[in-house]
């Protein structure tokens, strides 16, 4: 695949404070998520070498789990194009939701995997509900597993 890549459109300063931001609050966000799990007894790996690197992995469920940021996945509902250099974040963000189709493809297909994309905002929502659905996948698999 080629990308190419401006590389002029935010100041190196910019970028890392944006990025760094961003980065900090996904993975709190991610973090949550899973000192839940870990209270309801769930174990799960991180990224098991899978493409797109799942948030978490039920490897023998056959499951896969994304907590997705509303920015960068461009949530329906929140999802926003900053003010300045609309276009430039417009292409950013619809090749991210590209992306993560393609990674849904390749998990269910080639690796057999099921996917669960949940959003930052449920997560904000409620996150017992996020841990019952996820849970409820898990159960539903198991029944089931080749493995
Ligand atoms: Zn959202």
């Amino acid at each position: 695949m080629v990308t190419t890549r401006r590389t002029d459109v935010l100041s190196p300063e910019q970028r890392r404070r944006c990025m760094s931001k961003v980065r900090s609050k996904n993975s709190a966000l991610e973090l949550e998520v899973r000192r839940a799990l870990w209270g309801r007894g769930l174990r799960y790996r991180i990224g098991h070498g899978l493409p797109g690197r799942p948030d978490l992995v039920f490897v023998r469920q056959r499951l896969a789990v994304f907590v997705d940021s509303c920015f960068w996945h461009w949530c329906p509902k929140h999802g926003t194009l900053p003010k300045t250099r609309a276009d430039f974040w417009r292409a950013k963000l619809l090749r991210n939701r590209k992306r993560d189709e393609e990674v849904n493809e390749m998990l269910r297909g080639e690796h057999g995997y099921r996917v669960l994309r949940i959003w930052e905002h449920d997560v904000h929502a409620d996150l017992a509900l996020v841990i019952d659905r996820i849970y409820g996948e898990i159960c539903r698999r198991a029944r089931h597993k080749v493995d």
